[in-house]
């Protein structure tokens, strides 16, 4: 059985067919630029050079056309024809508090993601027009929305709810909802499997750290408490988003920089976090250059990144009563040993020996603790794509 994966943002879209038979990736592919100049599809393919089409695309249908062109494609496709494809997962940032768990998309699922567009006015339209587009090109196929949000529909009260009028909750939806679930869920489920113990029996921290980023405490297997919020701008500093903050700022900047809230939210999405403190880019190996060749600036927006990261593990050690696992993943999680030693330095406390020469690692699932150590340290490359595809199959099946 071979599945389609989709996740579409705003002006791309990232893809990959899977064949489930052997959990085999046979092509993944980016769409850039999607209604804008210079629309470009790339896909790669193991063992082959990249398969590169430059052509304009109005809009997400024909991005998924040229998608499913490149698939088919006599020469640089891996695919027959289309009915090969038996069926798609959609990436869906935002299921509310509805979804708890990935779903058949059916006309009822795609007026609940309609409601959630006022909770994600920035995420879900993008995934809703990429929906529709296959749903137009594919209408046979059956179709899965998997949910950033569903992992973390098990969080207690005490931890979703914010401290305002109770009424906010009950009329508007205004909560804490989490995000990276899918990315939690799978790596906290290898983490387990490499400790060989069942998820169950273990309180696990898992550190989602790439250009978005978020930590999320797992304990008996389902999250507790997750450092996103209402919406992905809570939490931990990351490339672009201020993460924690004083509310009151909002106000402030408003009546100081004379800008109205808007501004201030657009500021606090896409010029705050590493950007902003360092003033020399959102991508981590930039800042860690520029730190090296003695950017002040860029070395406190690392320190301070690498201490929220440190202050969430405590705070969530201390929620669940204990940790026995801290896993690192993403873009940074899986291939920054630095980030990852400055995280754990200094949590001996909590009985974490980390072992810096296993470290010097990127990109593979590695224990970086002692053998002796209280609590393992992992890190694990994510794969939300797998975890899509499989929801997709056990739904479909
Ligand atoms: P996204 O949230 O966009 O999915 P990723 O998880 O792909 O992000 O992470 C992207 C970020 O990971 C980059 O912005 C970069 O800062 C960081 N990153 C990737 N590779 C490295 C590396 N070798 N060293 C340090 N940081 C890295």
């Amino acid at each position: 059985m071979k599945v389609l994966v989709i996740n579409c943002g705003s002006s791309s879209l990232k893809y990959q067919l899977i064949d489930m038979q052997n959990e085999s990736v046979l092509a993944k592919g980016l769409v850039e630029r999607i209604g804008i100049e210079g629309s470009i599809l790339t896909q790669k393919v193991e063992g082959r050079d990249k398969y590169v089409i430059e052509q304009p695309m109005k809009d997400h249908k024909d991005a998924i056309k040229l998608v499913l062109a490149a698939l088919v494609d006599k020469t640089n496709g891996v695919i027959g024809s289309m009915d090969e494809i038996s069926a798609v997962g959609h990436r869906v940032v935002h299921g509310g508090e509805k979804y708890a768990q990935s779903v058949i998309i059916d006309e009822e699922v795609m007026k609940s993601l309609e409601d959630c567009v006022k909770l994600a006015p920035l995420h879900n339209p993008p995934n809703i027009i990429g929906i529709n587009a296959c749903k137009e090109l594919m209408p046979e196929t059956p179709m899965v929305a998997v949910f950033d949000t569903a992992f973390h529909q098990t969080m207690p009260e005490e931890a979703y709810i914010y401290a305002l009028p109770y009424e906010y909750y009950k009329d508007y939806g205004v909560r804490k909802y989490g995000f990276h679930g899918t990315s939690h869920k799978y790596v906290s489920a290898k983490a387990a499997e490499a400790m060989g113990k069942n998820i169950e029996d273990l309180k696990i921290i898992t550190c989602h750290l790439g250009n978005g980023s978020s930590v999320t405490a797992i304990k008996n297997g389902i999250s507790v408490d997750t450092s996103m919020g209402f919406t992905p701008l809570e939490g931990l500093a990351m490339g672009t988003r201020c993460g924690d903050l004083d509310p009151a700022i909002v106000s402030f900047l408003c009546k100081e920089l004379k800008i109205t809230v808007e501004e201030v939210e657009n500021i606090l999405n896409k010029k705050s976090g590493v950007l902003g403190i360092s003033g020399v880019s959102s991508d981590f190996r930039d800042i860690e250059n520029a730190a090296a060749e003695g950017n002040k600036r860029a070395e406190l927006a690392l320190t301070l990144f690498n201490y929220r990261v440190k202050q969430y593990i405590g705070s969530y050690a201390a929620a669940m009563g204990g940790v026995d696992c801290i896993v690192f993943t993403a873009g940074l999680g899986e291939n920054s040993p630095e980030t990852r030693e400055a995280v754990c330095s200094g949590l001996e406390f909590l009985g974490v020996d980390f072992d810096a020469a296993k470290n010097k690692v990127r990109g593979k699932l590695t224990e970086i603790s002692t053998e002796s150590s209280k609590v393992k340290v992992y890190t694990i490359p994510t794969d939300e794509e797998m975890m899509i595809a499989k929801d997709t199959v056990a739904l479909v099946k």
